[in-house]
């Protein structure tokens, strides 16, 4: 019984090995950077979140160590019971101010990870509302999609972009409770949401807008308050979500809205009430994170990395391959083919750089893709480099 048990899975992974699905998992050996050591070999890397290079960052690496002196390792506890520390009150508190200028009567909720941010808000908005319907962009993150699923609503996907068809969606919506819920910079493409439309019909139909930037957080905007601070946006619909594990460098998200929407979720989103609390360390480091972000470093090396995003356009030659059109950190070179875009990651592999490869089901069908994202960690050589390698290889 149990052998069948096995076999089953088995069999399904085999699947997976024939149509070119199976991930691998590289183990890094070396703090994230822009040169990372897998299996003792040193690897030029454009594939990580650390938009800022602040992963590796000697203030924030000492922050962390003072946090554990203070705080000890773990926090013990859900934050409802005994984990909650002085070091997440100060950080929430910090978040709130931060992002506050683009919110009303703002208030930050510290989650462990933008995944469970993104579960608790779309939950916590719906729960014990019976008459509540969730308005999906379709390019969301997978913690949006599985958020919506949890929160057992109703459930519309509108059209990438596709704002006048959104409008059509909330006329015909009779729902009391409504909730558009979107990336901020669409994370396998680079593009940007049209956020002043959405808010507009949000305001217009009395629904939140849920904006989840990733992506965008600690990169966009001349402060690095992210994407409503990009587009100058103010308004108590929105409901946001940055995480802290990519342009800040650490780990761990946030959700920043108008104090009765964190409130709601502290009483009432599961995924935030039933979990150990993030180890109070991580949140302590986060708040010299924050003072990098906002400070004359944060404009410098969000500065170069704009730099490095223009040399990249600029010097790429591609014929057959598309660069989609992206002025965030992100950006994506479509193949197509699930085979010849794992190829050619392969192939830069093998000259010691190293770029993910994209397949369904993370991107649609046939737009297989490179996700090359640059850091402000890079230098313009290393892009150098990267271009060469790149108009090289497509012309093989
Ligand atoms: N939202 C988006 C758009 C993301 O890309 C990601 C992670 N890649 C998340 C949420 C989840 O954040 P975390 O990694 O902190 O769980």
């Amino acid at each position: 019984m149990t052998m069948e048990l096995l076999e089953k899975l088995e069999s399904e992974l085999q699947g997976l090995q024939e149509k070119n699905l199976i991930r691998k998992r590289r183990a890094v050996e070396t703090p994230c950077g822009p040169r990372m050591k897998v299996g003792g070999r040193e690897l030029l890397a454009f594939c990580s979140n650390d938009y800022l290079g602040l992963a590796s960052h000697p203030l924030i690496a000492e922050a962390l160590r003072e946090g554990v002196d203070l705080y000890g390792t773990g926090s013990g506890a859900s934050h409802l019971i005994s984990g909650h520390s002085r070091a997440h009150v100060q950080l929430e508190e910090k978040l709130a101010e931060y992002v506050g200028p683009n919110l009303v009567e703002p208030r930050a909720l510290y989650f462990c990870t933008g995944y469970m941010a993104n579960l608790a808000v779309l939950t916590g908005l719906a729960v014990g509302d019976k008459n509540t319907e969730i308005f999906s962009e379709s390019l969301n993150h997978a913690s949006l999609i599985d958020g919506a699923r949890l929160a057992r609503t109703s459930l519309k996907v509108y059209p990438h972009a596709d704002v006048a068809a959104l409008e059509g969606m909330l006329q015909a919506s009779t729902a009391s409770n409504k909730i558009v819920v979107t990336d901020a910079v669409f994370s396998m493409d680079g593009n940007l949401a049209p956020l002043p439309q959405l808010l507009a019909l949000c305001e217009r139909h009395g629904a939140w807008l849920v904006v989840d930037d990733a992506h965008g957080f600690g990169t966009l905007g001349s402060r690095g308050r992210g994407a409503l601070e990009h587009f100058g946006l103010q308004s108590p619909h929105i409901v946001y979500v940055g995480t802290l594990g990519k342009a800040a460098g650490v780990g761990g998200a946030f959700v920043a809205a108008h104090r009765s929407v964190i409130e709601t979720l502290v009483q009432r989103a599961r995924p935030y009430i039933f979990t150990t609390a993030a180890p109070p360390a991580l949140a302590h480091a986060l708040l010299t994170s924050l003072d990098i972000l906002g400070g004359a470093e944060g404009r410098e090396r969000r500065a170069h990395l704009q730099a490095l995003v223009a040399q990249l356009q600029d010097g790429l030659r591609l014929r057959r391959w598309r660069l989609l059109p992206s002025r965030t950190a992100i950006q994506p070179i479509v193949i197509g083919d699930n085979a010849e875009t794992m190829r050619a990651a392969a192939a830069l592999y093998e000259q010691g750089i190293w770029v993910g490869g994209i397949r369904p089901p993370t991107v649609p069908a046939d737009t297989a893709r490179l996700r090359i994202t640059l850091s402000a960690g890079h230098s313009t050589r290393d892009v150098a480099q990267l271009i060469a390698a790149l108009n090289e290889l497509e012309r093989t």
